[in-house]
């Protein structure tokens, strides 16, 4: 008869095998599915701006004096070219891939001991996280996002903050345009013209977007200002909470100042709002070397 302990080992066995293919099944769903997260995004994005354009804008239009229509008209438009530049962008820019053996000799790259993935075998340096549904390593990886079918890491995170930021202001541009519409005599009556149907489409969805984003940016801003990944945060859980406990304020240690922080991100930049412009300036790191709070290695003279 078996024993308790060979029972309990069986049972953590199965249960383990479980996890694992579940954890493969979810990867393998996420992999096959990716295009149609990009097709669902990229259609609620479009029928928003086109029931915009079409409906909303010219009912808006008749109520406002010449010099307000230009304005929102070029706001309109400012806001749905860098919405769609960043998503765009976001998708084409590969996130940065560790750098091949052929290319390095030995075990050192750049003063840095090269450790190696399990996974896919290639050199994983410093911030470095192998992505199971890309099935490859990735630089500063930050996680994997089905909404652009691919990883965020070092190379398109600025892409993907510039996104969010574009798209809760285009959305909350929208919610308040339909709120004005509320005031407009005779656009919302008891039976419901097509332009006031698309303005309650257009105020649900992008309400609602609005305060998803607002939670998910607010965010992204706490783990930039502190130059944390997502997975870097969560790694820190243990070290943050010691600190705390010693009385102690903790410093993530690639954490080197707010200023060059943004530089490792969006690279140079001499004013803050030059950071919101569409641009495709080089990065002052390479993604595989990184300054910390003591090392010898200085972004600031790079
Ligand atoms: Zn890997
Ligand atoms: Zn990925």
């Amino acid at each position: 008869m078996p024993s308790l302990h060979w029972t309990l080992h069986c049972v953590k066995e199965t249960f383990l095998d479980f996890c694992l293919f579940f954890d493969s099944h979810i990867d393998r769903t996420l992999r096959k599915s990716g295009p149609l997260y990009v097709f669902v995004c990229s259609s609620l994005t479009v029928s928003v701006a086109v029931a915009y354009f079409w409906f909303l804008l010219p009912a808006l239009l008749r109520s406002l004096v010449r010099p307000l229509v230009v304005l929102h008209i070029l706001l309109s438009i400012l806001l749905l070219f860098n919405i769609l530049f960043n998503y765009v962008m976001c998708m084409l820019t590969p996130p940065g891939e560790p750098p091949t053996q052929k290319l390095i000799s030995g075990t050192e790259y750049a003063g840095i001991h090269l450790r190696f993935c399990r996974k896919c075998g290639c050199i994983k340096p410093p911030r470095a996280h192998h992505c199971s549904i890309c099935q490859k390593c990735v630089l500063r990886m930050d996680h994997h996002c089905p909404w652009i079918n691919g990883c965020v890491g070092f190379r398109n995170y600025r892409y993907f903050l510039l996104f969010l930021f574009y798209m809760l202001l285009g959305a909350l541009y929208a919610t308040a345009t339909v709120s004005y519409m509320l005031f407009i005599p005779g656009f919302f009556t008891s039976s419901l013209s097509r332009e006031a149907k698309v303005a309650v489409y257009i105020f649900i969805l992008c309400l609602s977007v609005a305060i998803s984003l607002l939670i998910l940016l607010g965010w992204h801003l706490y783990l930039v200002a502190t130059s944390q990944t997502t997975i870097e945060f969560y790694e820190n859980r243990e070290k943050r909470r010691s600190s705390i406990l010693a009385g102690r304020k903790y410093i993530h240690e690639y954490d080197i100042g707010f200023y060059y922080n943004l530089k490792t991100i969006f690279g140079s930049y001499q004013h803050l709002w030059q950071l919101l412009l569409p641009s495709c300036r080089p990065l002052p790191v390479d993604g595989c070397v990184w300054q910390t709070v003591d090392s010898r290695f200085d972004i600031s003279v790079v």
